[in-house]
Parts: C-alpha cells; sequence; structure tokens
C-alpha cells in the first residue's frame, strides 16, 4: 500500500504530488472523500466557493481562483497546478471556445474508483481511458443519472442517489496500478498538444451549439504520434460533414488582379459589418448554381419572371402575374458594375462571424500577396468560399421560404443552419491546411443565446 501522506493543513492524501495530469476536480474528489468532507465543508476546508448547481469539474477547470485556492489548501506543486486549466490538455490555444459547448463531469469509471480524475477525460476527442481502456461516461452506469446528481442532492461527491458510489476509498489508498501506463501516455499526449498549440488556429461559430462537441471532435482525430493508444479517440464522426483542403502547389500563383479581388474580399468581411460583402468574381458560377438549386422545386406559379430572372432561373409561360417582390430579387448575390455583392444579413449570424474571422486571416496579412505567400493565401480564399458557399445555402432557403413558404412542401429541403467549426494548421510559409467541420443542422433560432467573451 502506498504511504499516506499528511499535508501541512493535516489532511489525509495518497500521493497527491505523483498523480501526473490529475485535474483540480480530481484533487477534490480524492481529498473530500478520504477526509469525509462534505459540500458544507468545502468552503471552510478548501476555500472553494461554489453553487451546488455548478458543475465542480468546470467551475475547477476554469476559475483561477478556486484553483488557487484549493491548491494552497492542498499542497499542490506549481507544476501540478499548471494542468488544472483545459488549455494544456487542447492542441489550440485559447480557452474561448468551450463556451460554445456544453459541458459535464466525464470521467473513466476505472480512474474514478481510485479517486483519479483529469480534464483529459473532458476533451470531446477522446473516447476512452488510454490506460484502462474503459469507455468514458458522464452519467451512472446503473441509473444513468449525472455523475455529480448525488452531490447536488446532499450525498458525497460521486455517490449517486441509486446508491452507487463511485468511488471506492480502499482503492484510493492503494493507488492505481495502471499508475506508469498512464504516465507514459500523458507524457507523449501532453507534447502533441504543445506542438500543435504552436501552429493551429481555431474558429468556431461563437454560439452555444449542441453538436459543436462532435465537430470539435472530428477535427481531431487519432494523431500519428499517439497511434498506439488509438482505441482511445473518438475517431471519425460520420454525421458530421468535413471539407478538407490542402494548400496547393507553389505554381498555382494568383495573379495581380486575383489578387486585388482577394483583398477587397477579406476587407469587406469584416467581423462586424454586416451589410453587403464585395466577393471575388469567381465565386459566382457556385453561388448561382446553388441558388438555382434551392429556387427550382418551387411551383411556376409562386414567382414572377423577373424573380425567376433573379434568381437565375429559365423563364416559364405560367409565371405568377403579381407585382415583382423587390426584396426577393435583391436576395441573392448582386453583380453591379464590375463586382459581385452579397447582402451578408441572409448568412447565419454565427456562421459570418466565422467567415469573417476566416477572411480576416487574409486581411491581416501586411501586404498584398506575393508569388512567395499566393498558395497560402489561395488556401485560404478557398476556405473562405466553401464556408460562405454551404452557409450561404441554408441561408437563402431560410429567407426564401419566407416569401415563398411552398419552398417547405418540398420534402427534399432541409431547413436549418449548420454551423463550421475551421481548424487551421500553418507552418513557416503560412497557412497549410485547413479542415472544416460542419455541426449538424440546429434550429434557425438557436442564436438567440449568443456567448459572452
Ligand atoms: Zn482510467
Ligand atoms: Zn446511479
Amino acid at each position: 500500500m502506498a504511504p499516506i501522506d499528511r499535508v501541512s493543513v493535516g489532511f489525509v492524501s495518497v500521493r497527491l504530488n505523483d498523480q501526473i495530469g490529475m485535474s483540480a476536480f480530481g484533487t477534490l474528489l480524492h481529498l473530500a472523500r478520504l477526509n469525509h468532507f462534505h459540500g458544507r465543508d468545502f468552503r471552510a476546508a478548501f476555500g472553494l466557493h461554489f453553487h451546488y448547481r455548478d458543475d465542480l469539474s468546470h467551475l475547477l477547470a476554469f476559475s483561477e481562483r478556486n484553483q488557487s485556492r484549493l491548491a494552497a489548501a492542498a499542497g499542490i506543486s506549481q507544476e501540478l497546478q499548471g494542468l488544472w486549466p483545459v488549455e494544456p490538455w487542447q492542441p489550440f490555444s485559447g480557452e474561448g471556445l468551450w463556451s460554445a459547448l456544453p459541458w459535464k463531469l466525464r470521467a473513466c469509471p476505472s480512474c474514478l474508483r481510485a479517486g483519479y480524475h483529469s480534464n483529459l477525460f473532458q476533451m470531446p476527442w477522446m473516447a476512452r481511458c488510454p490506460w484502462h481502456r474503459t469507455r468514458l461516461i458522464s452519467t451512472c452506469r446503473k441509473c444513468e443519472r449525472p455523475l455529480l446528481e448525488g452531490f447536488r442532492q446532499g450525498l458525497d461527491l460521486a455517490c449517486c442517489p441509486c446508491g452507487t458510489d463511485l468511488v471506492n476509498e480502499r482503492a484510493v489508498l492503494k493507488g492505481d496500478p495502471h499508475q506508469s501506463e498512464r504516465d507514459d501516455f500523458l507524457e507523449a499526449y501532453l507534447n502533441w498538444t504543445a506542438v500543435e498549440r504552436e501552429r493551429t488556429t481555431m474558429l468556431w461559430p461563437e454560439q452555444h451549439t449542441g453538436s459543436g462537441v462532435d465537430a470539435l471532435a472530428a477535427l481531431w482525430p487519432v494523431p500519428p504520434c499517439l497511434n498506439q493508444w488509438r482505441d482511445s479517440f473518438a475517431g471519425c464522426r460520420p454525421h458530421i460533414h468535413m471539407e478538407r483542403l490542402g494548400r496547393p502547389c507553389a505554381s498555382s500563383t494568383l495573379d495581380q488582379q486575383a489578387a486585388k479581388d482577394l483583398m477587397r474580399c477579406a476587407k469587406s468581411l469584416w467581423p462586424e459589418q454586416a451589410a453587403m460583402a464585395e466577393l471575388p468574381a469567381e465565386f459566382l458560377p457556385s453561388l448561382l448554381s446553388i441558388t438555382r438549386q434551392i429556387a427550382s422545386p418551387l411551383p411556376a406559379i409562386s414567382l414572377t419572371t423577373r424573380e425567376r430572372e433573379a434568381l437565375a432561373l429559365e423563364p416559364v409561360g405560367s409565371a405568377a402575374s403579381i407585382p415583382s417582390r423587390q426584396d426577393l430579387m435583391l436576395l441573392p448575390v448582386q453583380r453591379v458594375a464590375n463586382g459581385l455583392y452579397l447582402d451578408v444579413r441572409v448568412l447565419h449570424r454565427a456562421a459570418y462571424r466565422v467567415i469573417a474571422n476566416l477572411s480576416a486571416l487574409l486581411g491581416l496579412a501586411k501586404h498584398e500577396p506575393t508569388p512567395a505567400t499566393s498558395s497560402a493565401h489561395r488556401l485560404l480564399l478557398t476556405a473562405t468560399r466553401r464556408t460562405l458557399l454551404r452557409t450561404y445555402a441554408d441561408g437563402f432557403t431560410h429567407v426564401l421560404g419566407r416569401y415563398v413558404p411552398a419552398l417547405y412542401d418540398q420534402t427534399r429541403v432541409r431547413a436549418g443552419p449548420r454551423l463550421p467549426w475551421i481548424r487551421i494548421r500553418r507552418d513557416p510559409q503560412g497557412p497549410q491546411d485547413v479542415t472544416i467541420a460542419w455541426s449538424t443542422r440546429q434550429s434557425w433560432d438557436a442564436d438567440v443565446k449568443p456567448v459572452v467573451r
């Protein structure tokens, strides 16, 4: 049996400072259970400020103040405390993205039994514990209540109202026999995330998105350096549509006119500026084809001849004989003089912000593209076009349906926006590849809950 430590404040614990990767929540669980502290003692014992409705694993992953109080109370080393936030567990930097995702305590039942929890288990791309090979759980395996339900009702941490105790105090005292496998995995994993963080930019819809968890998981399949643990990763998500774009070869350079179009487009797609965007002429054929595809199932009688023309449809003899609706005719893309314009208010707001942030990466370049950088620019432009087209398809369907409800009589028309989650990898030459994962369709009005950053 492992020797029992008595830290200066007098808590019973077992080699807490050897529990690499343990989260602040895991530390609280370990100490609370070995010292028989209940929720009402947490403030006096650990200085924790919380409400019973809070998910303690969430609070302790993001609240620096609670982390430092707990670390001081438990005598945790700086090094271990450095792994308490979520960032070291992510292959990208910044924690803002988590506010767009649902969070609930997720754990390995075998680790939990020994009083161990790591923020590794909160990462959506993980499916199993890499050292126990056990499937991760977020509910009690007996009654399917959330793991913290019992605590919310006044029971000890990790005790379920059905009578299941997820922690075994003897197992906590003995320590986990898989600790050396755990240390091996964690070393390799944390090296991987550190390398990826340096070369990855993430763009995500800044609003709460339930299926965003799956989109995020799909962006991080098994990394080659962790292939021996591949069964622990969530792997492919068949219901998440993915687009993978690589940097074109250097010979595919932009001519001067294309470079100018590109910069004009980047400057008109700007996060706070929701109005008319000036798009490169090369976007036109795809935009018209989408417009035509969506509008063509409409009964001939529902549109006037001029409206059909505006929507890129062939004229018909039996067109509607009502006055043409100006707003409807201005809906799709507008060609004015030499420019191509799109009213971006057609697009879902959160998706538009992703597109604008993507094109801002183009606009932020100090100079116009040169032959040396133009393949990276072309990659970003292609990514902007792909993201814009799908967002336009969803937005145009939504707005057209408002003018012509007959659109929804067509069974193949599916409504609701899909939102893009984008991973951009860089190398010394600039953006190297872009992967877009589309969350599944959600209700259009889900954007009433914007994320406060
Ligand atoms: Zn485990
Ligand atoms: Zn239960």
